[in-house]
């Protein structure tokens, strides 16, 4: 076991603080105010190589999971907004990925990324008014009209809703077999009746765009339907006979892989709240080492002892509550990277307990630095925060996966222990006639 990052994780690590420092936040203010798309920093992220095809292959060939997380991390450490403009498209690819032929995941994940410096944007539409948690209560429907799909509904809270050049829309093809009517199609921008509908004006995370789409007899080709017709009718068929399909685990894995990236974001936003903190608190230029300067009498401004002693308290709790959410996340990407099941719910974990502790760290550090926070870098990371235990699965219902999944594994490994005991029995039976 080692938990140490290798010399082509720590150089990632270092190149990504750099990015995030020099070209993320400086444009973080004006983008946060206005709700704009940070075009130039993701065409610059392009440049740099912070974005991309190339890169995600590159972060998918690190053997232990981690240079997704460290790219994530600090990008989020510039600006969680802008960093999910530049990020957000790889949910529509991982759509994408999830579903398509390997034909379609060839034409269709470059698209939605753009190949070389070319910045393409893809958008992944689930969530509707009435079916976010519930996704089994999805009303955009999907209907075959010859060599076409023709799609109808409205989907709301879509990242990139509006700006994306590749949308993969999740529509019914049959709602009264709920998810397993369900299938994933893609439909390119400019496509006659596809249409951005209400733009959201958002607490945090505001450089990233959230849209509705709105569809209204949305033609596209048959072949855009990912996995194709074969393996819809196939899923149709079982679902009618009330066959099981494994969809719905499948699903499940497929989130439990995603979601240690989501709490690695979160964490880049906290460990900004944390940094930003120490410095303020000790003042610039202080001291060298600012845990010895909190140590130290003549520092921190004159507090007085007791006040200094919260202080550090509340510190250490931030840092140590920090740490353990991130060693979730590198955990459970190590395991999915390296083909371990995350049967424990391991990825869901790591999601919900970034998101708690990056909402409470950032609250936690307003407090300690008082009324003057209000007007500091740290409302902006508190506002940031609260999405992390809302989108992607909300806190309330990663609970619930935890709580099933944790409660199956258990059940297995009883089913198993059950097992193991039966057959030392059986050969404990047997051993007096083979004497
Ligand atoms: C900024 C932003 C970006 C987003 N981007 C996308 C995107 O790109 N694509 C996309 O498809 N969607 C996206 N979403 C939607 C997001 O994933 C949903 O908002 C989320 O799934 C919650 O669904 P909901 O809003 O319908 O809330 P609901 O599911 O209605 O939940 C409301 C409340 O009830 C609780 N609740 C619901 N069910 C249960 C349960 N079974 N047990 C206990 N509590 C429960 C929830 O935890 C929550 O507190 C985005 C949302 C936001 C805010």
């Amino acid at each position: 076991m080692n938990f140490a990052l290798n010399d082509e994780q720590l150089a990632f690590k270092e190149r990504c603080r750099r990015f995030a420092r020099e070209v993320i936040r400086p444009a973080a203010p004006i983008h946060d105010a206005d709700e704009s798309v940070p075009w130039e920093v993701m065409r610059q992220a392009r440049a740099q190589g912070m974005s991309g095809l190339a890169l995600l292959e590159r972060t998918a060939a690190d053997p232990d999971g981690q240079l997704g997380l460290i790219h994530a991390e600090e990008l989020h450490w510039g600006c969680a907004g802008i960093a999910l403009a530049i990020n957000g498209s790889g949910l529509a690819a991982a759509g994408v990925a999830a579903s398509g032929t390997p034909d379609q995941i060839a034409e269709w994940v470059p698209r939605c990324l753009g190949v070389g410096d070319e910045l393409k944007l893809g958008a992944y539409a689930v969530t509707e008014p009435q079916a976010g948690s519930d996704v089994k209560s999805l009303r955009t429907t999907a209907r075959r009209d010859g060599d076409e799909w023709v799609l109808n509904g409205t989907k709301v809270f879509i990242t990139n809703g509006g700006i994306a050049d590749v949308n993969v829309v999740v529509a019914t093809v049959d709602p009264e077999l709920g998810h397993r009517g369900q299938a994933s199609f893609v439909v390119p921008k400019d496509t006659p009746g596809l249409r951005m509908g209400k733009k959201e004006s958002k607490l945090g995370i505001r450089a990233s765009q959230t849209a509705e789409l709105v569809l209204e007899d949305c033609r596209i080709p048959v072949e855009h339907l990912l996995g194709g017709l074969d393996k819809l009718e196939r899923k149709l068929e079982r679902a009618r006979a009330g066959e099981s399909s494994g969809r719905a685990s499948n699903a499940l894995a497929t989130f439990e892989l995603t979601r240690p990236i989501v709490g690695i974001s979160a964490i880049g936003i906290a460990q900004a709240a944390y940094e930003w903190t120490l410095e303020h608190l000790l003042g610039e230029g202080a001291v060298a080492d600012p845990i010895e300067g909190l140590l130290d009498e003549s520092s921190t401004a004159g507090r007085p002892a007791l006040e200094r002693q919260h202080v550090q308290q509340v510190l250490a709790d931030v840092a140590t509550e920090i740490d353990a959410a991130r060693l979730l996340c590198q955990r459970a990407a190590w395991m999915g990277r390296n083909g371990i099941p995350l049967a424990g719910g391991q990825g869901s974990m790591s999601k919900l307990k970034a998101g708690d502790v990056t909402m409470w760290a950032t609250t936690r550090l307003i407090d300690l630095v008082g009324p003057a926070a209000a007007s500091s870098p740290l409302e902006k990371w508190f506002r940031d925060a609260k999405i992390f235990q809302l989108f992607e699965g909300t806190a309330q219902v990663q609970r619930q996966v935890i709580s099933r999944m944790q409660a199956a594994e258990y059940r297995e490994r009883l089913a198993e222990a059950a097992a193991s005991v039966a057959s030392a029995e059986r050969d404990a039976a047997r051993e007096p006639a083979l004497a």
